[in-house]
């Protein structure tokens, strides 16, 4: 089947302004299936027009929280419906099995948007005791207004979930949107727009433009009528995301990529940490912001344990994820194959050993092997840099101390797993890492209610729960003279 993608920008469906169009390659046979448009500067303006425009004035501002409320939950019960097709449409374009996302993803979309519809009306101000105004009472409140039009920014790995993130916290807070998908995977955001104008929101709400992040991308950042921009991805677009929007005084959100570490220590279910440490590793082909890649054991244990997870790794079996009994697909592109495969070797180099996988050279389709590696610092490249592919540093430690700072010797803090039985033990190493969430026998649990991000390289704000939503408001106090 042929894809022929386009922008989705007031309700309708829109080539590129000048017609060009970017292709669409399958990981697994790595042919091209389809394309979508190629946005320009003057798609990115027609529609911020459109958002603004049901801000000001349009039926989308004369809704109260209670009927935002209404068509999200409309929004959650039709992506349920679609739960199937939507799952194939993320794991298709990135070569990922389609049980992953079913799993995973779309339940942890619609629990967001269900969440959202119930924080759309509970975004209340304050009323704020005073000293009065030049000896006159006073009564002053808050109000929370939506912070306006938001550009958001989505990446390729999880890309209807982490769409939903933004999509269902803004719409509860009133705001309307411009989506920019990665430009490998439109097609989930592209639905999930089309279900929007289904459950009846008003055309203009949800706007998507396909294309790439340095034409869309940079011309949301740069665009005037753009209140804030909300992003997911890596720290080198986030960096220059970050410096556009400062000159302009836009509101930001970052959630940037991680090395986190998976600490286990000799008194943890070793069964327990080594099946958490294999999802940490390999679920969506390494290719999770959260993924555990940096697994810190105790030396007393580190040889049964790496041997272990060797073996996990080397019984994955990887293929076609279309394929019955298959569990690992390609990485998503070839940039990602060869950044991959790139770091593997710059591991043997530097002197780390192999316990499992190796440089990928398959004959047709973007696969690589789990790989293991030990004999390892925390100084490497393959410590220190975001790998995003299947990829596992392993490292001991002695003392408890020691694997504190090894967790923290790391530009990224965005989540971290403790393996342990010891509950004081779990509770204070929890506490001492530098990371925005922190597993205690679990790895990177996700959840509507609770909040996500990261510090550090891994970025700025917080996505989830009802804070979530109130980061896409503005605080205004009002203040009324009360003469006797
Ligand atoms: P990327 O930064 O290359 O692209 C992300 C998105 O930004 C894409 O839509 C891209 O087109 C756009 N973009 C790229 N450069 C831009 C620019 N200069 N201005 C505006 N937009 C731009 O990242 P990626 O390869 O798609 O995703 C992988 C990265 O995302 C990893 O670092 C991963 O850790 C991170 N990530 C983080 C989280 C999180 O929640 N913290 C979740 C998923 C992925």
């Amino acid at each position: 089947m042929t894809e022929h993608l386009n922008h989705f920008i007031g309700g309708a469906s829109f080539e590129a302004s000048d017609g060009r169009r970017i292709n669409l390659v399958n990981p697994v046979t790595e042919q091209v299936y389809g394309s979508s448009a190629q946005g320009t500067t003057e798609d990115v303006d027609r529609a911020v027009a459109a958002a603004h425009r049901q801000l000001e004035g349009g039926a989308w501002s004369q809704l109260d929280g209670a009927q935002r409320g209404q068509l999200l939950s409309k929004l959650a019960d039709l992506v349920e419906r679609d739960t199937e097709l939507l799952a194939d449409m993320d794991a298709n374009a990135i070569g990922r099995s389609p049980i992953e996302p079913r799993r995973m993803d779309l339940p942890n979309a619609i629990a967001n948007l269900r969440a959202a519809a119930g924080w759309a009306n509970q975004l209340e101000g304050r009323t704020i005791p005073t000293g009065g105004y030049f000896g006159t009472k006073t009564l002053s409140y808050t109000v929370r207004e939506p912070v306006g039009v938001v550009g958001a920014i989505v990446p390729w790995n999880s890309p209807l979930m982490i769409t939903v993130w933004k999509l269902a916290a803004l719409l509860a807070a009133g705001c309307t949107v411009v989506i920019k998908p990665s430009e490998e995977t439109p097609q989930s955001a592209l639905h999930l727009a089309v279900l929007a104008q289904e459950a009846g929101f008003p055309d203009g709400v949800i706007n998507v433009v396909t294309g790439y992040g340095n034409e869309v991308g940079r011309a949301l950042c740069e665009h005037p009528l753009v209140a804030k921009i909300s992003f997911t991805g890596s720290p080198e677009a986030g960096r220059e995301i970050q410096r556009t929007a400062g000159v302009l005084f836009k509101r930001v959100a970052l959630e940037l990529g991680g090395k986190s570490p998976q600490i286990v220590f000799d008194d943890a279910s070793f069964e327990d940490a080594l099946r958490g440490c294999a999802l940490g590793l390999f679920a969506n082909q390494g290719q999770v912001c959260a993924a555990g890649s940096r697994i810190l054991v105790h030396r007393s244990i580190a040889d049964r344990f790496g041997a272990a997870l060797a073996d996990a790794a080397e019984a994955v079996n990887v293929g076609d994820p279309r394929q019955p009994g298959v569990q690992m697909g390609p990485v998503a592109k070839k940039a990602q194959f060869d950044r991959v495969n790139r770091y593997i070797q710059l591991g043997i180099d530097q002197g780390a050993s192999l316990l499992a996988g190796g440089v990928s050279t398959p004959e047709r389709g973007w696969f690589v092997r789990p790989t293991i590696f030990t004999n390892a610092n925390n100084a490497m490249a393959i410590a220190q840099d975001e790998i995003f592919g299947p990829v596992g540093t392993l490292i001991t430690f002695d003392s408890e101390e020691e694997a504190i700072a090894l967790a923290n010797d790391s530009s990224y803090g965005l989540a971290a797993t403790v393996w342990t039985t010891d509950l004081v033990r779990a509770h204070r190493v929890a506490a001492a890492v530098k990371a925005g969430a922190v597993g205690i026998n679990c790895w990177s649990p996700l959840d509507a209610n609770l909040p996500w991000g990261g510090v550090k390289t891994s970025g700025i704000g917080r996505e989830g729960g009802f804070a979530g939503a109130v980061a896409y408001t503005e605080e205004k106090v009002i203040t009324v003279l009360l003469p006797s």
